[in-house]
């Protein structure tokens, strides 16, 4: 006979919430969210911003969902299950950001935001002109930000034109966003004839207030197979410090973890255009 647990002794399980677009093709997105949750082993929810239509070959068109109903997605997630970890990923409306903003209000835990603006094909998943909006209402909330060197551009204004000005752009968001203990500024897009990439972590020192930088070199993977990476990597680096605690223990990880994807996806092929990272999928040989 199995022996019967007593449900109200049990502790919750801690749990990753994903708030971020739906991406049918399943290569960016809550579906890449989700996945990273699983290969790396914690549990994960999901909160849908925006339904997107789009495959390898690009995003195509966006619904927004109701801002109320996200609002009342998140709400219930929050109010029942152990979310220690919120990563935020597209938005899509003002609206949406404006619930969101609100939402994290009452959150203390850490919120890792990959401030989605365009998609890889150009395609704008945000307006531009929203951007303030995402700056004034989720940023100034997120502990944790991931920008690729286009956003780092977009919210800071700065041109980053090499790794010395990109690195400052990312400690000048210190002071702009007091709630930031790290920022992640992604190599990928940086010095691209280099056959080295080089990210690099910002964290803020909380004793002498000073901020420390890390960096990640690896080899530069030349394939087209990039789609979802950001997202990839913003749930990864949540997932790693819900389990090892720490953020360059989170950031060595997340590096490694998008990396090693990379590597597996490069031979692949899943649609005519961009693919995306292989999470969980076993090569047959
Ligand atoms: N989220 C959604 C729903 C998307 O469709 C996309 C790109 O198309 C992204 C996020 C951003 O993807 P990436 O991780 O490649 O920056």
């Amino acid at each position: 006979m199995p022996m019967e647990i007593n449900h109200k002794c049990l502790e919750k399980v801690g749990t990753v919430l994903s708030i971020a677009g739906s991406d049918p093709s399943g290569g960016a997105g809550i579906q890449a969210d989700l996945k990273t949750f699983v290969s790396i082993g914690v549990y994960g929810a999901a909160a849908i911003t925006c339904l997107t239509a789009q495959n390898t070959l690009g995003v195509s068109t966006y619904l927004p969902v109701d801002p109320s109903f996200v609002r009342k997605q998140v709400e219930l997630v929050l109010q029942d299950l152990n979310v220690t970890h919120i990563k935020i990923g597209m938005t899509g409306t003002e609206e949406i950001i404006k619930v969101i903003g609100d939402l994290l209000t009452g959150f203390d835990g850490e919120v890792v935001c990959d401030p989605v603006i365009t998609a890889s094909d150009g395609h704008a998943l945000l307006e531009q002109e929203s951007v303030i909006c995402l700056c004034d209402h989720i940023i100034n909330r997120t502990t944790v930000l991931t920008p690729n060197l286009a956003e780092l551009r977009m919210i800071t204004g700065g041109s980053c034109a090499d790794s010395d000005e990109a690195v400052q752009a990312g400690i000048s968001l210190f002071d702009e966003f007091k709630s930031l203990r790290a920022v992640v500024i992604k190599g990928g897009h940086l010095e691209e004839k280099r056959e080295t990439v080089t990210d690099y972590l910002l964290v803020m020192d909380d004793k002498s207030e000073k901020i420390i930088s890390k960096t990640a070199v690896h080899k530069r993977v030349r394939t087209k197979n990039t789609h979802g990476t950001g997202c990839t990597f913003a749930s990864a680096f949540a997932a790693f410090h819900m389990l090892k605690g720490g953020y360059e223990q989170a950031f060595f990880n997340a590096v490694n973890f998008v990396d090693s994807l990379l590597n597996k996806s490069a031979s692949l092929k899943f649609g005519e255009g961009c693919g995306p990272l292989a999470h969980g999928h076993i090569t047959s040989s």
